[in-house]
């Protein structure tokens, strides 16, 4: 199919043809070092890379080169987003599904039990997910038709919103869901969800075929052009992901950037989020049954690709990847990371369902945000852009300027406060405390500054929810 970044038709704007001779193209130029060196300081200039430009990085073998693009993607991450981590937590509302994934425990032949939950179920995990300090939710649930329909997920919004703790509530609710209608991403919407995510899983068409063996979900088209009908219908901050290992990931790195270049030149608004992830052992499913599986060091690669490629896009990394390795992909492009994360429904509290798939970092918020803040980042429970209306092209608009982390800068400062007077320790209190002061006083705005460091003390004087 002839390749046209704006079209309707996925199989137009991820043309197989395009992609591949995108690599074609990769595998020549990658082995010429003034070629790649280009591309790097293309990309450290904070430009951004073409599909065809980050194709040839794929190809990089050289070390010393692979060093140079590493250490551009950390200078990149650095520059946009500063030294903050945003966390967040997932809550699986429902394991009901009636897709085929090969790579997904829940799918539908699986002989598990399977569990919706209810109104006080939901406010029980809520209330566990309160507890360690989150304030931003990730919702998963299953494609149903009959049992998670859209009014199930809306109530399940409402519920969630409206639940206050002693130390706060959930500020903003993301949702990761089957692809749906415009008419529906237009209810979401008006439930004031953050951002809609959806993970292609792969974009070779072949693949996607096979890795589902039915249900709606294998209906390619409809699948791949979800963002555009979550656009259509008002949604401003769609989150795009590639369960990597499905495919060749050189294949599907490209694809996942000429989606983002569609969303971008299309609607204006590149992807709010990518999230990385890659195959994992899956209740019945074996990660040792994918040949394209990624190894670490490819994976580090892939990060570092798409932080160079798209410096403007916050990079999500889940509790799939184990501690060390993680913390040393964060230092890759990550902005955020979930903790403490359960992958499974009820998973907080009742603990009756099988996970989705199976997670290697065990750290809880507690230790995950004592971990960053040793490895010099500040762990942050911001989520003021959706509240202060800073999203679609006005949050593009500061983040291409730079200004974003000024303010991602001083927030993560305000909530890491709140964090540690409402659920640290005193051994982290006076970390976290030594550390936002040496932050404020770093402040380059003389007017943020005083701000930031008087909304500090009022924290600590028992006021909440401050906010640039
Ligand atoms: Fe269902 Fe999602 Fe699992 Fe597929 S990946 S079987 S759609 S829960
Ligand atoms: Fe995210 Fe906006 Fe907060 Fe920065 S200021 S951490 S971009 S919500």
């Amino acid at each position: 199919m002839a390749y046209d970044v704006m079209s309707d038709k996925a199989s137009e704007f991820i043309s197989d043809e395009e992609i591949e001779a995108s690599l074609e193209e990769a595998r020549s130029k990658a082995s010429d070092p003034e070629t790649v060196r280009f591309l790097i300081a293309k990309a450290r200039e904070f430009r951004g890379l073409t599909h065809r430009e980050a194709a040839v990085l794929t190809y990089v073998t050289d070390p010393q080169l692979l060093e140079e693009m590493f250490q551009a993607a950390r200078e990149i991450k650095e520059h946009i987003y500063g030294d903050r981590i945003v966390m967040f937590a997932p809550l699986y509302l429902s394991d009901h599904c009636v897709n085929e994934c090969r790579y997904c425990g829940y799918h539908a032949s699986s002989d598990m039990e399977r569990k919706r939950l209810t109104d006080e179920e939901i406010a029980a995990e809520v209330e566990a997910l309160e507890k360690m300090g989150h304030k931003r939710l990730a919702l998963e649930m299953g494609e149903h038709p009959q049992m998670n329909t859209m009014e199930y997920l809306l109530h399940a919004i409402d519920v969630i919103y409206n639940l206050k703790f002693d130390n706060g509530a959930i500020r903003r609710v993301n949702v990761n869901i089957a692809a749906t209608t415009e008419e529906n991403f237009r209810r979401l919407k008006e439930a004031g969800i953050g951002t809609y995510i959806l993970f292609q899983e792969t974009y070779h068409y072949p693949t996607y075929d096979y890795m589902h063996k039915g249900g709606p979900k294998k209906n390619y088209e409809y699948h791949t052009t979800a963002h555009d009908r979550a656009m259509q219908a008002g949604i401003d901050d769609v989150g795009l992901g590639v369960l990597y290992g499905l495919y060749d990931w050189h294949y599907d790195l490209v694809g996942q950037i000429m989606h983002a270049e569609h969303l971008d030149q299309k609607f204006g608004v590149g992807p709010h989020t990518i999230s990385m992830l890659r195959i994992r052992d899956a209740g019945d499913v074996k990660k040792s049954s994918f040949p394209n599986a990624v190894s670490d060091d490819d994976y580090k690669k892939i990060v570092a690709i798409i932080r160079m490629a798209v410096p403007y896009t916050g990079m999500i990394l889940s509790t799939r990847e184990g501690g060390e390795y993680r913390d040393s992909v964060i230092a890759l492009g990550i902005s955020q990371v979930s903790a403490g994360s359960q992958t499974g429904v009820g998973g907080y509290t009742i603990c009756t369902q099988k996970p989705q798939f199976e997670i290697e970092d065990h750290r809880t918020p507690l230790e995950m945000t004592t971990e960053l803040m040793k490895s010099g980042y500040i762990p942050s429970f911001c989520t003021a852009c959706y509240r202060e209306g800073r999203t679609g092209d006005r949050f593009m608009q500061l983040a291409k300027n730079g200004q974003i982390g000024n303010v991602c800068g001083a927030n993560a400062l305000l909530t890491l406060t709140e964090y540690a007077e409402d659920y640290g320790d005193e051994e982290f209190k006076r970390t976290a405390e030594a550390l936002v002061s040496e932050k404020i006083s770093a402040i380059p705005n003389e007017k943020i500054r005083a701000k930031a460091a008087s909304y500090v003390e009022r924290i600590k004087d028992g006021e909440r929810d401050f906010r640039f």
